[in-house]
């Protein structure tokens, strides 16, 4: 061939279930020669039309590239992929989820077999994968040379953000903002629980919530000045002491309601304990130091 198509690095993915099949697409379609094993081989066959190379083994997709991608369910099934594969000289790339612990040991489990790990958090779902303008992102940390070497190829499904040489940090912080989610949920689920059997339009209320949830979202920024700067008073828009007297009000209208107020009472009860050590004037941040163990 002599055409003037620029040479993509060739890379190799395990793991084409939702995500990995999505992240796999967007190599192909960028012309990335991409050799890709799936433990259930008829979900690798799709991919072949698309100019996918498929292997019987996670151990012969290993040797066909430097560079080896996993996404994979869960911690588990990275070791058991792996086995018999030669990792020696190998550049391993984990987007599949994991705790900060259990990156930080296969980092080490990796460097023991010769290879350089990068560690990956995944913000995003595979709808928004190969959408720029969706605003996923992939945490990733561990190995710096490794992610700078192979930066662009990482930069291709969706984007790419470094954070530190710490295999860790990625799972922390991915974990991080999925627990905020999770609050952020739970929320929501009371706010539909107190509404939903009313005479309102869910559907207008909806945007409501949304809009009320972006309002509050930037006192993020003064949680983290005040935990950095140590003062929990500086910046309060709205005092402990009032929030729990409000709290009273929030635990009325469920009980009119009829609704379990078990969602809430557990932050609640965080509230009353930090305001009865003598803390009414600070924000929410000081409850942030009853939560370390
Ligand atoms: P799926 O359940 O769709 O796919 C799981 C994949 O893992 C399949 O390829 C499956 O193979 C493989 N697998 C499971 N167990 C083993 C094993 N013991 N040995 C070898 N392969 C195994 O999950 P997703 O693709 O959605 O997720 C993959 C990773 O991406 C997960 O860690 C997930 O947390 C993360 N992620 C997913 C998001 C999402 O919205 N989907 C969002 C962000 C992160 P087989 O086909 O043979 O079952």
């Amino acid at each position: 061939m002599t055409d003037n198509t620029p040479q993509r690095n060739p890379l190799t993915l395990l793991g084409l279930g939702a995500m990995g099949t999505a992240l796999a697409h967007t190599w192909l379609t960028a012309g990335h020669p991409l050799t890709v094993w799936n433990r259930t081989a008829a979900r690798s066959e799709p991919l072949a039309a698309h100019g996918a190379r498929i292997t019987a083994t996670a151990a012969e997709a290993v040797a066909a590239s430097d560079l080896v991608v996993l996404c994979l369910l869960d911690d588990a099934s990275v070791e058991e992929a792996l086995q018999g594969a030669d990792l020696n000289g190998k550049d391993l790339v984990n987007l599949t989820t994991s705790t900060p612990g259990q990156a930080r040991a296969r980092a080490a489990w990796a460097q023991e077999r010769g290879a350089r790990f990068l560690d990956g958090g995944i913000m995003a779902i595979p709808p928004m994968i190969g959408v720029p303008e969706s605003g996923g992102y992939v945490f990733y940390s561990g190995s710096r040379p490794l992610f700078e070497t192979h930066e662009q190829v990482l930069a291709v499904p969706t984007g790419a953000r470094y954070v530190g040489e710490d295999a860790g940090f990625a799972a922390l912080q991915d974990v991080a903002l999925l627990s905020a989610m999770t609050g952020m949920f739970a929320g929501l689920s009371h706010a539909f629980a107190l509404v939903r059997k009313e005479n309102i339009d869910l559907k207008e209320f909806a945007p409501l919530l949304v809009d009320w949830l972006t309002a509050m979202a930037p006192a993020t920024h003064t949680t983290a000045e005040q935990l950095t700067s140590d003062d929990y008073t500086t910046g309060v828009a709205s005092n402990l002491a009032m929030m729990v007297a409000g709290n009273t009000t929030l635990l009325r209208t469920a009980e009119e309601q009829g609704v379990s107020s078990e969602l809430l009472l557990p932050f609640m009860d965080l509230m009353e304990r930090r305001l009865k050590d003598g803390h009414g004037d600070e924000s929410t941040t000081g409850l942030i130091e009853l939560l370390s163990r």
